[in-house]
Parts: C-alpha cells; structure tokens; sequence
C-alpha cells in the first residue's frame, strides 16, 4: 500500500510515516478512526501508602534516592516519598538522561502497576514525568493506542489530537436517521472516544458499549455493508443470458434419480432456476452442510444452462473430487445423451487437445475440471454457467477467472458457488452481503447419525482390532493420517509409515494408501478400488477431505485428531454416515492436549450440525480467521463484533440501501472513510 503513503503530512518525518504506515495511517483522516484500546486514569493522584498491589495507580512525590545498584543485576532504583510513604521504582534498562530526571530532590508522576515488594509498594518500569508543584492533573481519561515499536504514545496523542483539530468530522448520516436510530453524532462520537469526559467511567468505554463506541461501530458495518452492497448492484446490472430452457433436461434427470429431491433441495432449486432465467448475472452461495446433497442441485443448473443452448462449467478443488463429480455427472447425464468433459492437469496432452477443440467450438456443452480449467488453452465461448465448489478453496482471482471464460464479450455467466463450509448468520449478513445465499438445512433421509468417539493414542491397539473386527464384517473404513502442516514431505513420510504400520499389524485385510503426491492415475486407481468395495481400509492424507462419497464406509479413525481445525473435522467426519449402517469416527489424541486442542475435540464432540460447529468455530478463532479474510480480500471488521453487535449488522443492512438509493454522496464518503483505498479489493 505505498501508494497510499503519506505526502505532505505535516510533522511526520518519512521514518515515522513508515512506522505509521505499519498501524495502516497513511492520512491524517485515517487517524481519526485511530482508537483507544483502553485508558488510563491520570486524573487523580494515590497517596502510597493507599497504593494497592495488583493495580495501576498515579503517585507523586519527591525522589528521596537514585542509586544504580548492581545486584541482583545492574538496576537503577529510585525512592519517591510523599506525605504518606515511601515507594520504591526499578529500571533494568535505563538511560542517562533518566537518571538525571531522577536526580535526588527532583518532584515526579509515576504511573505503573503497584507491586508488593520487600520494602513496600514498588513499581517496574512506570511512566515517570518530572512535574513542578503548580502542574495540574489531566481532567480526562488518557488513551492508550494500538502502537508498534518505534511510535511512542505521546507521539500518536500529539499526532491524533492534531487530526481531531484538522480534519473535517462531517456526519455522513443524515440527522432523521440518525436520531431514530439513537445514535450521537460522530464528532461527538469521536472525540469522546479519544477524550472521555471525567464522569465516563473507563470500564464503560473499554466494554465498547458505550453510546459513542455504537455510533463508531454502527458506521463500520454500514460502510462495509454500503461497499458489498455496491458491488452486489453493479454485478447485478451486467448482461447475462436469460437461460429459461424448456425444462425438459431437468425433469428427465429428475425423473431418472433414485430418490427424490429433499425439501430444501427444491427450495435451493426453485431460487437457481429463477435466477438463470433472468438477463442479470447470478451470484449465488448454495451453502449446505456435508451431505446436504448440493451436487445434483448443482447438476440440474447446469442442465438448464444446456437446455437453453449454453456452456456450463463444475470447477473442484482437488483432482479426487473433480473426478468424482465428473463421473456422478457422466453417469447422470448419459442416458440422457449428454457427455462430460473432463480437464485436470495430468491429464494426457492428447486427450486434452481434443477436448478443448469441442469445448471452444462450443459442441460439448458440460465440463468438469480443477483449476485446470482455468488455465489459457481453455475456452468456453459459450459459457452460460460458472460453478465452483468448495468455494473458499479458490482465491478471488481463480474464481473470477472461471467466469471469464466466457467468451461472450459484453455477457458475463452466472455464477453458483457451493460451501459445504456453513456460515453463521451474522457472518452471512456482513462478509457475504454482496451474495445471494441459498441454504441446504435438510439432509437426505435415512443417512444415520455418526457417533463420536475421543480415544487416548495409548488405546490405538484396541481401535485397530475393533478396525479388524468392522472390516471382516463388510464394512469400509477410512484411516486418516496425522496432520503436518510444516512440510508435505514429512506429511507424505507419516503416511507412509501409518501405512506400513497398519498393514503389518492388519494382515487379513486389504489396505489402500491415498496420499497428494500420487500420481493422478494411481489416486483414481485407488479411490476406484475402494469405491467398488475392493479394499476394505483406506489410509488417507486430508486429500479425502472435501467430497469423497462412499456410502458403504462407515467408519473413519482420525490420527492426531487434536492438531486438525475445527471445520477440517466435522469435514472428515462428513465422509461417513452417508449410507445407512450406524457411522462411528474414532478421534485419536495424543496427550498433553493444549488447550486450543481440547476446546476442538470438545466441540466436534458434543456437535454434529455444522451450523454448530461454525458458529464455535467463529467464537474460537474470530472472523478474520474464519473466512480466511486476509487471502479473500474481505475488508474485516477493526471494531464491530458480529455476535455482540448483531443488532447494529441488521441495521446497517437497512439504512445501507437506503442511503445508497437517497444519499450516495453521503454513502461514498463513508466508503472513503473507512476503506480508503481498500475497496478495490473486494471480492469478485
Ligand atoms: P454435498 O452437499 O456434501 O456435496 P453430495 O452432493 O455429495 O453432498 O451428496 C451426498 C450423497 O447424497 C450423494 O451420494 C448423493 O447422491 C446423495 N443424495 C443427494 N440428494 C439426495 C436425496 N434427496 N436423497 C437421497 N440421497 C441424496
Ligand atoms: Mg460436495
């Protein structure tokens, strides 16, 4: 963001700029929404015999000795005495001039937390500032701001009170709405923030519900919703085929299925097909749990888009899934004489060629591909549908790369993502308010619920024979090897050697072993053999992780459960209990467990709704984590919190289209407020 570096910004040296640019100020203005982590009390003074240990207190006195002693090492120490006692303050670092300030007979402030030491209250390190008798005590609050090293606080104090002195403080809402809203004005906001009156006790301001902090909060959400809603509109406003179809595709491969469709799956339908009939590019989220069944919701969109005389294209992202889709696509759909074609890298060069001359000529209409199918040689000039799966495996760029495969020109595809990542709702509602969301809260009947198993390693013996025993009685098992996320070489080591473990002591059974660095034909291989029910243990990487579907595997060992995050379990987990025998899904964990990994295993545990899960998951890790926000672009949030200020999201979605339809002066000046020049970066 050098770009955005300051020029001409009065009193800041480029060393400085440089390390403010670091705490991302790169104006004046961004200074402004620069605020306090918490505040210290200056206001008054403690007597020191009143000083209690444990807390931070503001004493003064005269210094009664300055000494530099040099055990238990080299320290200076300093006595201050006031009418009530005496305090003793050590440096460990220390510089001339600190000695000099103080030097015996000298009057100062310390401000620190008071400790009990062996001759009374002491503190370490305090503030100190020389005082004369006449200085009177500060009548606020002061700011303690997020910093980094090399900005001092009086240097942000100095240089923030200059902004609140310089900088316009305009109210970009207009006054009806915020009166209704019961909101004060953001001047008021913001200097009351930087500089509390002294009736407002700092506890109130450091809980971030304060009045002030809403209207703080309440302008960040609205900004970032303003900013996705926008997006959301221009998108809306491209040309898109109108793919209304005959219909005829669609209920034949309905009619053709051996289930019928869940009730939510006709709901998601219903809002897809709508979509693909009107001239606006769809921007949809089918989000669903595992299981859910979003592939043949996905399936029947791209029939649409055929029936109507389009392209449609499947992007995964893992060749074991893309495959699988393709092969659920080719099986679907060849009796109704359609073909899929198939684009991954290893495919052979040959049968590539000729592929990508049908699809560019616009002859085969379905394609099923990993990224490969966004790389140069692929075209797609009749694109009518983009869908991605698993969409937060892709970055912004590949998925948008997907939609310009079109070759259309002014036509831009509509565009289906699928997560089987659930979303909590108020995290739907702001970083994903430039989508429309269709959900999937119904699985298909008849799947069993899995059981959840926490086993010490110290029993992994007893697991292998219950292994033994399960496969010998015709079930399928999965065994998913130790996460590694330093290196995939040691990775692929400890699978290996999983592996060799579990043949040696599993001699009766027949054993796969599915790792990333497998050639694709070999991982097909495999997967096949276990699919057709021909090895009764699969031993895995997390390559199995999204979209292996295998109905008759019921149950799953999950090795070093604790080292895995929490959406990458309930994942995993999600590869059994797809058939209708009980699931069971053993997590092994090797103790000591830390306490991040306990609180994992404890959620997995008690939840089997992702929903659920999820929304730990956000509580755990917060939102930027949780989205992946940094890799996304997603702006993230630097005060609002989505759980404690959910009433202030659902209003800020409102009045965003509301100011953007009646105010979008006002709504641009709030975008450049808070985003400055990051709003470039929203996702496509
Ligand atoms: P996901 O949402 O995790 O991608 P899939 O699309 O892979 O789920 O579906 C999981 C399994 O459920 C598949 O075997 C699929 O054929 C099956 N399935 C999907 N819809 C139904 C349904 N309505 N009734 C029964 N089985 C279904
Ligand atoms: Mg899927």
């Amino acid at each position: 963001m050098a770009h955005r570096a300051a020029s001409g910004w009065p009193g800041v040296t480029a060393a400085l700029a440089g390390r403010l640019a670091k705490l991302d100020l790169y104006h004046p203005r961004d200074l402004l929404l620069h605020l306090p982590l918490r505040y210290e009390d200056e206001t008054r003074l403690t007597p020191i015999a009143a000083a209690q240990p444990g807390f931070a207190a503001q004493v003064e006195g005269e210094v009664a000795a300055c000494e530099v002693s040099l055990r238990p090492r080299r320290q200076l120490v300093v006595r201050v005495r006031d009418a009530s006692g005496t305090l003793v303050a050590r440096w460990l670092h220390f510089y001339p001039a600190q000695q000099k300030l103080l030097a015996s007979g000298r009057r100062v402030r310390l401000f620190g937390e008071v400790r009990a030491g062996f001759f009374g209250a002491e503190m370490v390190h305090p503030r100190v500032r020389a005082v004369s008798a006449e200085d009177g005590l500060p009548e606020a609050l002061t700011p303690v701001y997020p910093t980094t090293a090399g900005v001092a606080q009086t240097t942000l104090r100095r240089l923030i009170d200059h902004a609140l002195a310089s900088q316009p403080l305009e109210d970009h809402l207009p006054d009806d709405l915020r009166r209704t809203l019961g909101l004060p004005a953001f001047a008021d906001a913001l200097r009351l923030l930087h500089h509390p009156p002294p009736d407002v006790p700092a506890s109130v301001l450091e809980d971030r519900q304060h009045p002030a902090w809403r209207r703080i909060k309440f302008e960040e959400l609205l900004a970032q919703q303003i900013s996705l809603r926008r997006a959301y509109l221009a998108r809306r406003a491209k040309t898109a085929p109108a793919m209304a179809g005959s219909g005829r595709l669609v209920r034949a491969l309905v009619d053709a299925l051996p289930f019928a469709l869940t009730g939510a799956q006709r709901r998601a339908w219903a809002e897809i097909s709508a979509d693909l009939a009107l001239p606006h590019p769809m921007q949809r989220l089918l989000m669903g749990d595992v299981g859910s069944g979003k592939t043949i919701v996905a399936a029947l969109a791209m029939l649409q888009a055929v029936d109507a005389g389009w392209q449609a294209a499947l992007m995964a992202p893992t060749e074991i899934l893309a495959e699988q889709h393709w092969q659920k696509l080719a099986a679907w759909l060849a009796p109704l004489g359609l073909e899929v074609a198939w684009l991954s890298g290893s495919r052979a060069k040959r049968a590539r060629a000729a592929e990508l001359a049908r699809l560019a000529s616009g002859e085969l209409r379905l394609v099923v591909g990993t990224h490969a199918l966004i790389e140069d040689p692929v075209m797609l000039p009749r694109l009518g549908l983009a869908v991605v799966d698993e969409q937060h495996r892709f970055g912004v760029r590949q998925r948008l790369a997907l939609r310009e495969k079109g070759g259309a020109g002014a036509i831009s595809p509509h565009l289906l993502m699928m997560s089987a990542t659930p979303i909590p709702r108020t995290l739907a509602m702001s970083h994903y308010a430039d989508l429309d969301v269709s959900v999937l809260d119904e699985l298909p009947p008849g799947r069993s619920p899995v059981r959840t198993k926490l086993v010490s390693e110290a029993r992994r013996d007893e697991v292998i024979a219950r292994l033994r025993a399960a496969c010998l009685a015709g079930r399928q098992a999965y065994w998913v090897c130790p996460l590694i996320e330093e290196s995939e070489t040691l990775q692929l080591q400890a699978a290996q050697k999983t592996y060799a473990a579990l043949c040696e002591a599993l001699p009766e059974l027949r054993i796969g072993l599915l790792h990333g660095r497998l050639k694709a034909a070999d991982k097909s291989a495999t997967m096949a053999a276990f699919a057709a029910g021909e090895l009764h243990l699969l031993v895995a990487t997390t390559v199995i992780e999204v979209g292996v579907d295998v109905p008759n595997a019921s149950l799953m060992v999950i090795e070093h459960a604790e080292r895995f995050g929490l959406a990458q379990l309930h994942q995993l987990r999600g590869r059994v209990g797809r058939g209708s025998a009980e699931s069971v899904c053993i997590l092994l964990y090797a103790q000591p467990l830390s306490p991040a990994g306990r609180a994992r295993l404890k959620v997995i545990y008690e939840h089997s709704d992702g929903f659920a899960i999820a929304r730990e998951d956000l509580r755990i890790r917060g939102p930027g984590e949780f989205v992946g926000a940094r890799q996304s672009g997603l702006p993230l949030l630097r005060y609002a919190d989505l759980e404690a200020d959910a009433d202030l999201l659902e209003a800020a979605r409102q009045v965003a289209d509301t100011l953007l339809r009646d105010h979008p002066s006002a709504a641009a000046a709030l975008m450049a407020r808070w985003l400055g020049g990051r709003e470039g970066l929203l996702r496509a």
